[in-house]
């Protein structure tokens, strides 16, 4: 959604379309607003307005976890291992982990999907 909102944009600025005329790209990524987990909120701005749009790397679910840190936990509950695999695993990619407060809420609010988890 925010990506067609940011393509709209692009298209419609007039100051942009003169970026573009000139051969500059009208959309920057500017910086990582926070990160939750595995995943982050990104700012990117209009170079030719500064209008500001805000990504989420990951979707939000109805539990407000983000979706791949869900994802995360779950596969790591299902082969057997907790929060120290997951963060070594994840310290060996480069890629920041989830802290032990984090992975408990996910834990909590996603109880259901976390006991359909074959024990054994
Ligand atoms: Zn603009």
């Amino acid at each position: 959604m925010i990506l067609k909102e940011t393509c709209m944009h692009a298209a419609t600025c007039e100051t942009a379309k003169g970026l573009v005329s000139g051969g500059i790209a009208p959309i920057d990524l500017v910086s990582e607003v926070n990160s939750y987990g595995l995943a982050s909120i990104l700012l990117a701005k209009c170079l030719g307005c500064n209008q500001a749009f805000k990504f989420d790397t990951s979707p939000r679910l109805e539990s407000g976890n983000f979706d791949v840190n869900v994802r995360a936990l779950w596969g790591t509950l299902i082969t057997g291992n907790g929060l120290s695999h997951l963060n070594e695993l994840l310290a060996v990619l480069d890629s920041p982990g989830l802290s032990r407060k984090s992975f408990l809420d996910i834990e909590i609010k996603n109880k259901q999907l976390v006991e359909s988890i074959p024990t054994g």
